[in-house]
């Protein structure tokens, strides 16, 4: 029989989502949106800053990201690109997480977030105060935890990864014979479990938008389109990973769009990354996977309520003012950076 110590506790989300009214494109007044793409254009250009964009942000921050020197990308590339670009001045676009994980590996730039209020529900789902404890617990485990975590989390980490490169870190330590406390994505970390049989002790916290999508509806709109590859992201339910052609990162995800021979794709992830994908491929159809159902209330329906309050106006703002400045206190900067350097040294081939 197992001990209270011995099962990962489930933390219920404690904070809401974003009312209706604060996400989402805002309503621009006409000729807002072009003034504003030009102003962004030249204060990033006078203050040294360079935009590092999620690809589930909007498609406006996208392209200016992409049209200014900086970086569309999955949260394992928007940290590399922050780490190795010159700019004195990284302007995240995302939540708060990928703000923090890009103040710990570079300590000496000025990091702005569009918004600090863009949470994300697996960074809520593993708060310091219950998952230090649960660490300690286990001191025989390697702690593994996602970048979807605080700084304090980070802080208490062995390791840090992304979903890109989840399996290969595990099966590297796996290989070591050493145990592993994962946290805080079950389901991916349930996925990373059955692919590389390691030793995993798995957290329960879970991701809003990905564990919306249906098993069932995938499989009656897959048999509707026999031709089409089913994409999914594997922070999904087994149930749906279960379908997938391809499981993988944002990025494998994008690649596996260019590179396979089908003319359609069926995505399960937030359909912010469409714009990434018609570009990549744009002879082909994408089409949503079916998230909480027709006539269900749907509390994401495959759009992160945090990544969409990054907009044009809070853009501009930050950049005029200087506002929104993520800072990391120096002792749990130090502490997370030994984890995450870990994640970017495993990338770089340095382990
Ligand atoms: S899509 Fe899910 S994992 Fe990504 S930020 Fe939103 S809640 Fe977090």
């Amino acid at each position: 029989m197992s001990s209270p110590a011995d099962l990962p506790p489930v933390i219920l989300r404690d904070a809401p989502f974003p009312s209706p009214g604060s996400v989402g494109h805002p309503d621009y007044k006409p000729g807002e949106r072009e003034q504003l793409i030009g102003e962004i254009k030249d204060l990033l250009q006078q203050k040294n800053a360079v935009l590092v964009a999620h690809y589930y942000t909007d498609e406006d921050l996208q392209m200016i990201a992409d049209a200014t020197g900086g970086t569309v990308a999955d949260s394992l590339e928007m940290a590399r690109f922050g780490n190795r670009h010159p700019a004195t001045t990284l302007v995240v676009a995302g939540v708060r997480f990928m703000g923090e994980t890009a103040k710990i590996l570079n300590p000496e730039k000025t990091v702005l977030m569009p918004t600090l209020q863009a949470e994300c529900s697996l960074d809520l789902g593993c708060p310091p105060d219950k998952f230090i404890p649960f660490c300690d617990a286990h001191p025989d485990r390697t702690v593994v935890v996602y970048a979807n975590t605080c700084a304090a989390v980070k802080a208490r980490a062995d390791w840090v990864v992304t979903s890109s490169i989840a399996v290969d870190v595990v099966r590297h330590l796996d290989a070591h014979g050493e145990k592993i406390l994962w946290a805080p994505d079950r389901y991916l970390g349930d996925y990373v479990k059955r692919v590389t049989g390691a030793n995993m002790l798995l957290w329960q916290a879970s991701c809003i938008v990905h564990e919306r999508f249906k098993a069932e509806a995938l499989e009656i709109l897959a048999r509707q389109y026999p031709d089409a590859a089913v994409l999914v992201h594997p922070e999904s339910p087994q149930a749906v990973i279960a379908l997938a052609d391809v499981v993988g990162s944002t990025t494998q995800l994008i690649n596996a769009a260019r590179t396979l021979p089908n003319r359609r794709f069926i995505v399960a992830t937030d359909n912010g990354i469409f714009y990434k994908m018609k570009q990549a491929a744009p002879d082909k159809v994408f089409m949503e996977a079916p998230s909480a159902g027709e006539g269900a209330t749907c509390e994401s329906c495959a759009h992160c309520p945090w990544m969409a309050m990054n907009n044009l106006r809070n853009l501009a703002e930050v950049l005029r003012t200087g506002r929104n400045e993520i800072h990391v206190p120096g002792e749990i900067g130090k502490r997370a950076l030994r984890a995450t350097q870990r994640m970017v040294d495993f990338v770089a081939g340095k382990h």
